[in-house]
């Protein structure tokens, strides 16, 4: 068969479309390893990613034109990148980016910088309210905490919600325990607060942040284990974070855990989440006349202050989050897990029992999550932080400019 030659048109825009993807891809790799290395020399940003020091030295000037990359002992707000030699280094004096993380009874919206740490933070109970009120108030929450962080400029919002959140749409579609359904979240926070806004589920967003900031930088794959007031996980191969067809993966509330004995809300018994989740914990604390019931954190507190009641109901509940992790383990096999819970984040028992239950082969790659004071508070801003170093340029093109 004779090859037809495309037409010069298409030819053209097939080119261009080349040229963007590459332009983006190339962006990416530089930023990450400046993130990762910096203060970095461009010979070895070259080295590290394998592209051309020419490329290095075009992209690297682009990053600082925007103002995401300086010259590591330029001062700051200098937009120029010239000196070969000179090594570069993030800019984190610019930008931030905003972070809202919607749990059962209260909101954490949150500034973090593109090291993915927390700039400033507030936190407000939100039972009862409906969803548009929740969201009006996180939107004042970010206005008032961009008020009090003077020439930080937001360059996109992220939004992170447990239960089942549709990242393409920006879409809530359901979360039980709030009794949202098809809330659209991008929509109301973009009309809101003018930012580009990014919409995820809160396992997937720790996932990133892990893969980013954390303990999973560098694992060629990573699951994350969520039990709170729900249970739920996500999984990354590649720097690639599964989500499936209308991001439904990692809903594993339902999962049957082994020995399981309590009837969940879905009519079966012993579910991971009526196992697991923070309402079982409360009610074993009250029923043992350790705590009120209310807050999992009165439970952390009682048992570090010596209650050893306290202590064997988190120990327990660490076991049972082991048998969980290992049940995903044998699926995925994946080289490093991330828990966040918060007898394993705060206590060296709960970690030991949890790696005890994986089995000492596994041991090793089960961690407690890198950000335990700031769990909500850094899964927001992740968001968006992952969309920034896919797409960097885009991203702070996109911003308002900079400031001369
Ligand atoms: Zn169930």
């Amino acid at each position: 068969m004779p090859r037809t030659a495309a037409p010069p048109a298409l030819v053209s825009l097939l080119t261009r479309v080349a040229d963007s993807d590459r332009r983006r891809t190339s962006a990416s790799v530089i930023l990450r390893s400046v993130l990762e290395h910096g203060p970095v020399a461009r010979s070895t940003i070259a080295r590290l990613t394998g592209l051309s020091p020419a490329s290095v030295t075009d992209h690297c000037a682009r990053l600082a034109r925007v103002g995401l990359l300086r010259e590591a002992d330029a001062p700051r707000r200098s937009n120029g990148v010239g000196r070969p030699h000179v090594p570069v280094d993030l800019d984190d004096s610019r930008f931030v980016v905003g972070g809202v993380h919607v749990a059962a009874s209260c909101t954490t919206v949150s500034l973090l910088d593109l090291r993915g740490r927390v700039v400033a933070r507030r936190r407000s109970g939100h039972r009862g309210l409906e969803p548009s009120k929740v969201l009006a108030r996180a939107a004042d929450g970010l206005a008032a905490l961009l008020d009090e962080t003077p020439g930080r400029r937001p360059l996109a919002l992220g939004v992170a919600a447990g239960g089942w959140v549709d990242r393409d749409s920006g879409t809530v579609v359901e979360h039980p325990l709030l009794g949202w359904r098809d809330v659209p979240v991008r929509e109301a926070m973009s009309a809101r607060t003018g930012l580009a806004v990014h919409v995820d589920g809160h396992a997937r967003a720790l996932v990133n942040a892990e893969r980013l900031f954390g303990r999973a930088r560098g694992s060629r794959s990573v699951l994350h284990l969520f039990v709170g007031n729900l249970v739920d996980a996500a999984f990354a191969t590649h720097d690639e974070v599964h989500h499936g067809p209308r991001s439904q993966s990692g809903s594993i509330a339902h999962l049957p855990l082994p020995g399981g004995t309590r009837p969940c809300d879905c009519g079966r018994i012993g579910c991971l989440q009526a196992e697991l989740g923070e309402r079982t914990l409360g009610r074993r604390a009250r029923d043992a006349g350790v705590t009120d019931g209310v807050d999992p954190m009165d439970v952390v507190a009682a048992a570090d202050a010596g209650n050893p009641v306290a202590a064997r109901l988190l120990r327990e509940r660490a076991r049972m989050v082991g048998r969980a992790a290992g049940l995903l383990l044998d699926v995925l096999n994946p080289e490093r897990v991330v828990v966040t819970e918060v007898g394993v984040l705060f206590r060296e028992d709960c970690l030991a029992a949890l790696r005890d239950e994986v089995g000492a082969q596994r041991a090793a790659a089960v961690s407690p999550s890198s950000f335990p004071d700031a769990v909500a508070a850094v899964a927001g801003g992740a968001v968006a932080l992952d969309v920034l170093y896919r797409d960097p340029l885009t991203l702070s093109a996109d911003a308002a400019p900079l400031p001369t």
